[in-house]
């Protein structure tokens, strides 16, 4: 059996208790050593094979993986923040599944969640954005043509940039061109819930020079939209004037 487990953002203790018991009773453990917080790692029990997947191919990954199934062992594939965001999982899976090797998948927090808690702000502010647009610039990586920056940017929606800290330049241009004004608020959130994290606040315009100043051309996540610093309407959750599926409104 494959369990395939965030690992969260950084701080070990954001790693899911179902993630720790998995992590506990692991006989293998692969683990993507260029950005998972390897304290995480203390968790193993003693005897437990440790293999780092940066140095390795999928092929070599696979290979572990088959050689634990064939003599009955259980393996832990660990992911940075959220398997499902930017973890390559989606090969890794195909192959299982060709192969017949059972396997499920443990959530994590991803870096989009801890940049937010960093930051101390909401993504989603009532009469600001009601949209996150989870994305990247093209980089060795392509992003399909109708996922241009340039087009997302139209929506003005929240917007959250994974691994585009080296390509600052080319988002800002992308995203003024878009339709975000150049004085738009942004954030680099540099290793989100890690002991070294860095938050630099800026605009849109500002993004390159800023990263930059500060040394930061990868592990961030850049935040753009009004939503970080805007005045903004309060929910109707939580308005007396409103009832909800729980509460009757006071007036
Ligand atoms: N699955 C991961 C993303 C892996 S892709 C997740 O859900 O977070 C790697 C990219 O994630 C990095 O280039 C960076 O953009 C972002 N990232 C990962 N950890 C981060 C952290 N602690 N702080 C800021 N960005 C991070």
């Amino acid at each position: 059996m494959v369990h395939i487990v965030g690992a969260g953002c950084g701080a070990p203790d954001l790693i899911t208790l179902r993630g720790k018991r998995l992590l506990e009773e692991a006989d293998v453990i692969i683990y993507a050593g260029s950005l998972v917080n390897k304290e995480l790692l203390n968790y193993r029990k003693d005897g437990c094979r440790i293999y780092d997947s940066a140095e390795m191919t999928l092929e070599e990954i696979i290979s572990v993986i088959r050689d634990a199934e064939d003599s009955g062992l259980t393996t832990v594939r660990l992911h940075t923040g959220d398997p499902s965001l930017y973890g390559a999982i989606g090969e890794q899976m195909k192959k299982l599944g060709e192969l017949g090797i059972e396997y499920d998948i443990t959530p994590g927090v991803s870096s989009f969640s801890g940049a937010a808690a960093s930051l101390k702000t909401e993504y989603t502010l009532p009469d600001v954005s009601q949209t996150v647009i989870i994305t990247r610039a093209a980089g060795k990586t392509p992003v399909p043509d109708r996922e241009s920056l340039r087009s997302l940017a139209s929506h003005g929606a929240t917007m959250v940039l994974f691994l585009s800290a080296g390509l600052l330049g080319k988002v800002t241009d992308e995203l003024i061109s878009g339709g975000y004004k150049p004085e738009t608020p942004a954030a680099i959130v540099y290793k989100a819930s890690w002991e070294d994290e860095k938050i630099c606040r800026c605009t849109v315009a500002e993004l390159k020079k800023t990263a930059e100043e500060n040394g930061i051309s990868k592990t961030a996540i850049i935040a753009v939209g009004d939503f970080l610093e805007s005045e903004f309407s309060r929910s109707h959750l939580y308005d007396p004037r409103f009832s909800t599926g729980f509460r009757e409104a006071k007036e």
